[in-house]
């Protein structure tokens, strides 16, 4: 759903955020928009945080391997240096860039520049993750993507840690979270994941 792209003035930038829990699918939609900026022959740049080696260096890689080749960068600032020339800036995993990346987004705006950011909203503790909720107050426009419950089937808002450890920074894809909704939320329970005792079985 994007309600922009329809009638805006020529070189007028803005702001998009695409945010939710892990597994809810932004990086599925960052790139979706994205590759169709490209097939228009738009300048197309994609950024994210050093600190998310979790797949290919220099690759924004989604959890279904869908990917687009992106330039891992320490801090916003950088983007600054990197995008002169882009019509369109993807930044993928906000939620590891500092506060700064508010001020960068805004600048790369009012320069004409369309911002597609996509991060988590919440921490594992479901406290909000800065600099998202800074982006969500300043952007045009907000998606939020949910996930489905594990154990309920229902939307999922929130993802719930199934290791030991309290890092924010904790990075995990299949094994250190699981989509929860409010009801089967535990932020403070170190939870064994939920299909933990029937995958067991199965292998026997
Ligand atoms: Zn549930």
């Amino acid at each position: 759903m994007e309600p922009f792209v329809l009638n805006h003035a020529p070189g007028t930038g803005w702001i998009e955020v695409v945010c939710g829990s892990m597994f809810s699918g932004k990086t599925e939609e960052l790139i979706r928009r994205l590759k169709r900026a490209r097939i228009a022959r738009q300048r197309v740049e994609i950024f994210k945080p050093a600190v998310d080696t979790r797949y290919a260096e220099a690759d924004v890689v989604s959890h279904d391997e869908s990917s687009i080749p992106c330039t891992p960068l320490d801090t916003p600032h950088q983007i600054l240096l990197h995008a002169a020339s882009a019509d369109v800036i993807g930044i993928d995993e906000a939620q590891f860039f500092s506060s700064d990346l508010v001020v960068v987004c805004t600048e790369l705006a009012r320069s004409g520049k369309r911002v597609i950011v996509a991060g988590l909203d919440q921490d594992f503790l479901g406290q909000p993750f800065e600099p998202i909720p800074g982006l969500m107050a300043v952007a045009e426009f907000v998606t939020k993507l949910h996930a489905i419950c594990v154990v309920c089937g229902a939307p999922a808002n929130h993802s719930q840690r199934v290791v030991a450890g309290g890092d924010r920074l904790l990075l995990g894809s299949g094994d250190a979270y699981e989509p929860r909704c409010r009801a089967h939320f535990h932020p403070h329970a170190q939870l064994p994941a939920h299909h933990a005792e029937r995958q067991t079985s199965d292998v026997k």
